[in-house]
């Protein structure tokens, strides 16, 4: 096997957070940024200093699924630190913040773009930083997790079967950078009606997640149109209903990680 790359000297402004949450998928679109963003907040709501970092420079989603007054990043003019834009006291980062809304660029110059904005931030005193990765497994993951030290992993995905092999690439990258991968969110599993769960993509993956590749928490979160609408308003849905089932299953992700 290769050597396990780690990330070495842990950047100035990231030397008060106490742990980083990456929030990672094989592929985009399966939910990953809805996942950091209301895990981000829920902590929150738990009483946590928290911080998102939007590593997503092709498709950034932080300006949209949530709305700070300021929607540009500071700089301090002495050290030149970017200093976090902030909503319901969390702190943001992302490059929807940075003036531009997408990017069009190469693989070495978004991991250059990226590992900046994360280094160069002073992100303060956290207690939780999540991570809304960039969808994939290739290099650009790979040199962001050298450049922080990630504490755990949560992989989302989709209940196809398909997707195993996406959780399967994951936990296998964030295993060789010795990241544990704590928890598996399967996203878009079910929907509720008549009083009855419908499972459109079929069940019974998840018991094999857990027994494959060990696992110890596995998530399923439902389809429904209220995450989703949440997301576009601005406002996550667990802090527009703290006492919904979604807010429930959210909690318990936040007391895992
Ligand atoms: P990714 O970050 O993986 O690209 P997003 O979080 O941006 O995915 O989600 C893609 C779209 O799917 C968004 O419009 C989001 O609101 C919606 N979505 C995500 N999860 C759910 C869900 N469980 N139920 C309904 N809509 C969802």
């Amino acid at each position: 096997p290769a050597a396990p790359l780690v990330a070495e000297d842990v950047p100035k402004g990231l030397k008060e957070v106490s742990n980083i949450i990456a929030v990672s998928s094989c592929k985009g679109g399966v939910g990953k940024s809805t996942i950091a963003v209301n895990l981000a907040y829920s902590l929150a709501g738990m009483g946590a200093r928290v911080g998102i970092f939007d590593a997503d420079v092709y498709g950034p989603s932080l300006p949209t699924m949530v709305s700070p007054e300021l929607r540009v990043l500071q700089m301090e003019a002495e050290t030149k630190a970017i200093i976090p834009t902030e909503y319901m006291g969390v702190k943001l980062v992302s490059f929807g913040f940075a003036g531009q809304t997408s990017a069009i660029m190469r693989g070495p110059m978004v991991s250059g773009v990226i590992n900046q904005l994360l280094t160069t931030t002073e992100w303060g005193q956290l207690d939780y930083l999540v991570i809304d990765m960039p969808p994939g497994t290739g290099d650009i993951q790979l040199t962001l997790c050298q450049v922080v030290p990630i504490t755990a992993a949560v992989i989302v995905t989709t209940p196809q079967k398909l997707a195993f092999i996406d959780v399967a690439k994951g936990v296998q990258m964030f295993s060789r950078l010795k990241v544990p991968s704590i928890a598996v969110v399967e996203n878009m599993c079910y929907f509720e009606g008549d009083g009855k769960r419908y499972y459109p993509f079929g069940q019974g993956s998840g018991a094999q997640v857990i027994r494959q590749f060990g696992i110890p928490n596995l998530f399923e979160l439902p389809i429904r149109p209220e995450l989703s609408a949440a997301g576009d308003s601005g406002k996550p849905e667990v802090v527009e209903d703290p006492q919904g089932e979604v807010a429930r299953i959210f909690s318990e992700i936040g007391v895992c990680v």
